[in-house]
């Protein structure tokens, strides 16, 4: 689905992201871990363009959306992206955040757009929550809200930037819970996060990046029990 072909990011004297390369394939579920400022944000965010590789190319459904002759709005909404800071519009209503990219990108009818912004709603039990603010819920409530936000969208890919940082310990669960039944019914994910659990038992694959590059990468039963590279080892030595 998605192919990344030698990416770099140089931020003035800084290079983000040093070489990457990769693949990412239909209903992969891809867990990015690594240190801070190793660039895990920087590469998700380079996936649909909110940062323009400074060399090197991705494409989207054999599409190179890194060509600037390609509409990259057009394959944005096949992207859903859900941030640690849930990025909801505080003086919308939950019902009308939801609806809001639906009608006007894909020019849906407000009606059916509110009927399949219900059914998400119901799905995550926070039906009661249509007319509410933002500022109203939870943290817990509005990730949920943001990933379904998304998913109104009918993405065929979901980025998630450390969804549970910002949450209350209490409420990471209701989060993880959502992101576990979406990779159960098949849907594409990177997801950058330091719950390690999530990593093991949802993940197909789990990558390593340091510096700027993908250290070591492989499926999360071989990468936590059999780690090779020392950064990884260390790491993992530090967080488990
Ligand atoms: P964290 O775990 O703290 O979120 P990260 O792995 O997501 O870290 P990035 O946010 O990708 O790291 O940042 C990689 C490096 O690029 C860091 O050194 C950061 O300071 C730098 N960087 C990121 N965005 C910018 C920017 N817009 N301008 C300048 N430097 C940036
Ligand atoms: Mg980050």
């Amino acid at each position: 689905l998605i192919r990344i072909e030698d990416v770099h990011k140089i931020f003035g004297e800084l290079h983000a992201l040093n070489g990457i390369s990769g693949e990412i394939k239909r209903g992969e579920v891809v867990v990015i871990i690594g240190p801070s400022g190793s660039g895990k944000s920087t590469l998700l965010r380079s996936l649909n363009l909110l940062e323009v590789p400074s060399k090197g190319h991705i494409y989207f459904d054999g599409v190179d959306i890194t060509d600037k002759k390609v509409d990259i709005n057009k394959h944005r909404q096949k992207m859903g992206m859900v941030f640690q800071h849930f990025n909801l519009f505080p003086h919308k209503t939950i019902l009308q955040n939801i609806t809001l990219a639906p009608v006007k990108l894909l020019k849906k009818d407000k009606k059916e757009a509110e009927e399949e912004a219900m059914k998400l709603l119901e799905r995550v039990g926070l039906e009661g929550k249509a007319n509410a603010y933002p500022s109203q819920l939870s943290g817990g409530q509005k990730q949920r809200i943001a990933i379904v936000r998304s998913l109104a969208m009918k993405p065929d890919v979901m980025l998630f930037d450390e969804p549970t940082s910002a949450l209350d310990p209490e409420m990471v669960g209701e989060v993880l819970d959502l992101m576990k039944q979406l990779a159960k019914e098949g849907m594409t994910m990177v997801v950058v996060t330091h719950e390690m659990g999530f990593a093991r038992e949802v993940g197909t694959r789990v990558v390593f990046m340091d510096e700027g590059q993908i250290k070591e990468e492989g499926e999360p039963e071989e990468f936590f029990t059999r780690p090779k590279e020392p950064r990884l080892q260390e790491f993992l030595s530090k967080i488990l």
